[in-house]
């Protein structure tokens, strides 16, 4: 039976440790939010960003732009963001509606405050293994998850399934600079359950409800589910067969109460972080 990662309470630290280092600082750090359209999700995910700014002393800026915004009129809102000296971090909540190239808009925030870590300068900090980059919230918090569990992830075999910019990509990286042996599975890859099997660290981060199951898991494996679904019975599940792969798992993450924390406690210490990083 496995150790669960309690993803929660890790994140409940890392925030409490955040709430002093901001009130070390002379001036609070700002978060800025730029939300375009009114997808419910998105709506809530926003709330609770600004909820957790103002727990540890972030001012968080709000800007709310109909789905009918121009390419142009969102662009016009970064700009000003970029050129806010209270806006340290900048967050374009994805997915904007489909007219919009998210892209092209991502990659116009400021490099130092780009706090989910996408843009081109940060993208290759992380992929160059340089300092002083902003990394991407949910890969960050993963191995802050990982880390808490193994004290040496050298020379371990990784699986990362997924192989998104946003989680996938970074992910691999992170743990390819832990000196893990990481394998990259995605849609078209052939016989991901022998792959997991031999897999020391599962990170599953399809989108896929319960694509992963028990008999995938290496006996005594760290098992990370990034995975939001909603399951046949209309509750919140992962990508990862939680209950057969409990019994073999040394370790896992629960979802809800895993990876999710940690995404918004990295996008504080991100947001604190590019403080640090503030051009005069
Ligand atoms: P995405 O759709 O951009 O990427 C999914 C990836 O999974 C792709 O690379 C695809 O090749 C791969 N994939 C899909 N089906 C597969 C299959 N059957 N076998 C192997 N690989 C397969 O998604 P994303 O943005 O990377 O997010 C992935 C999941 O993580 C989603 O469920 C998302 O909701 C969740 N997520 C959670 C958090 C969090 O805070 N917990 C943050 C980001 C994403």
């Amino acid at each position: 039976m496995a150790h669960i990662i309690d993803g929660k309470q890790i994140a409940a630290e890392l925030k409490d440790r955040l709430a002093q280092d901001v009130q070390a600082l002379e001036t609070a750090p700002g978060l800025a939010v730029i939300l375009v359209g009114d997808d419910p999700a998105s709506q809530v995910y926003v709330r609770n960003k600004i909820v957790a700014c103002e727990k540890v002393g972030i001012k968080s800026f709000e800007s709310r732009l109909p789905a009918r915004a121009t390419q142009a009129e969102v662009a016009a809102e970064i700009k000003a963001f970029n050129d806010n000296p209270a806006v340290n971090g900048i967050l374009l909540q994805l997915p904007v509606p489909d007219h919009l190239d998210s892209d092209a808009l991502v990659q116009l925030i400021a490099p130092h405050k780009d706090v989910d870590g996408l843009t081109v300068a940060n993208a290759g900090k992380l992929f160059l293994g340089l300092e002083g980059g902003l990394v991407p919230c949910t890969p960050q918090g993963s191995l802050i998850l990982i880390k808490s569990v193994l004290e040496n992830l050298s020379g371990l075999n990784a699986v990362v399934i997924g192989r998104s910019n946003l989680f996938g990509k970074p992910m691999a990286q992170l743990l390819l600079h832990e000196n893990c042996t990481v394998t990259m599975a995605h849609s078209r890859t052939h016989d991901l359950p022998a792959l997991c099997r031999n897999a020391d660290i599962l990170v599953a981060a399809a989108g896929r409800a319960k694509l992963v199951q028990g008999d995938w898991i290496k006996p005594g494996a760290c098992v990370i589910d990034v995975g939001i679904n909603r399951g046949e019975d209309g509750k919140l599940c992962g990508d990862v067969d939680y209950d057969a792969a409990f019994e073999k798992a040394g370790f896992i993450t629960p979802v809800p109460g895993g990876v999710g924390p940690m995404t918004i406690a990295c996008l504080l210490a991100n947001t604190v972080k590019a403080y640090g990083l503030k051009r005069s």
